[in-house]
């Protein structure tokens, strides 16, 4: 055998080890599903992550929108796409609360994927439309029972951030609202501005803007603490709703079996983009935050996912809501 070829050999072996393609990613662009409609704040934060694992990756960064069925309709999709490293997920708490939700899910939310590392935290803000009587949380709760068969509730279907924030909202105020649901929050807040829906929880990343040119109400914040760029706006808490909180937390997913290789170039680029100060202050300007450097790992998404699967599991049971 000539010499050449003899060292080409395990060369061979290794990349086909390694996974196919894997030495040479990414090759290609790369498809961010987001399980949730355009223009909504899931979309909003895979968008500008996008841009800075563009700029790492150096391949363009499409995004996917596929929404429906509180996100599992998306998640599912990636579950059973090709494992090569050009199929990625993009989403929430929600991948917390579905197997709570759902009696049944298509995917497995543990086993069908690998964990790449968490992504940013967006806190929530509750808000009406402009035309809703009440000027504040204190004028909103006595105004909800007396007009509970009259006012309805936007949210991007069960197992989405804006239904998890209702359900709680709801049972700490014992007030059962008529919920709608949309393929996302960009819909609904269409829909919240045209003055067909009077309530929605949504995260700062779709509610900024319209709070800031006061196209809608807003009753206050759902993190523990107020946000830095919305800085008058109460929290639920401070208001009187002890231990209202809801941050939406984000992970970025592969399909099961994708190669480490490519793994690891995912989660060297995720890192990059959490310390991006470009990607930082545009988070920032949104209400929202990259998490710190230790959370973007594998291990921090896996172990986060499995604790909060365990934390709103018996929330969500107690609720009594489930999903067919
Ligand atoms: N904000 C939505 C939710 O409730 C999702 C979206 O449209 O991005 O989870």
């Amino acid at each position: 055998m000539h010499a050449l070829i003899k060292h080409l050999i395990p060369a061979v072996v290794l990349a086909t080890a390694c996974g196919a393609g894997a030495q040479d990613y990414p090759n290609k662009s790369i498809t961010i599903v987001v399980p949730f409609a355009a223009g909504g704040p899931t979309d909003t934060l895979a968008r500008n992550l996008g841009v800075t694992l563009t700029n790492t990756l150096k391949q363009q960064v499409v995004i996917d929108n596929s929404g429906g069925a509180g996100g599992t309709i998306g998640i599912n999709k990636v579950a059973k796409s090709k494992n090569d490293g050009y199929t990625l997920l993009l989403m929430h708490i929600g991948m917390a609360t579905a197997p709570s939700l759902y009696r049944t899910l298509p995917y497995d939310t543990m086993n069908d994927f690998e964990f790449i590392g968490q992504v940013a935290d967006v806190p929530m803000t509750l808000l009406g439309k402009k035309t809703l009587p009440p000027n504040s949380l204190k004028e909103l709760l006595p105004y909800l029972k007396a007009n509970k068969d009259k006012v309805n509730y936007a949210n991007a279907g069960i197992g989405a951030a804006s239904h998890l924030c209702g359900l709680l909202f709801m049972s700490q105020i014992e007030t059962d609202l008529t919920s709608i649901a949309y393929k996302g929050t960009a819909p609904a807040m269409t829909d919240l501005l045209g003055g067909q829906i009077d309530l929605m929880c949504d995260q700062t990343t779709n509610t900024t803007a319209q709070i800031k040119s006061g196209t809608v109400k807003v009753y206050g914040v759902t993190s523990a603490a107020r946000v830095p760029s919305l800085k008058d706006i109460p929290t639920l808490a401070e208001q009187g709703m002890k231990g209202f909180e809801v941050v939406v937390w984000h992970g970025f997913y592969a399909p099961k079996g994708t190669p480490k290789p490519i793994l690891d170039k995912l989660v060297a680029a995720l890192q990059t983009a959490v310390q991006d100060p470009g990607f930082k202050s545009r988070l920032a300007e949104l209400g929202a935050e990259p998490v710190p450097l230790a959370k973007a790992n594998p291990d921090a998404l896996r172990s986060h996912l499995q604790a909060e699967i365990n934390k709103w599991g018996p929330i969500i049971k107690k609720a009594g809501i489930y999903a067919d």
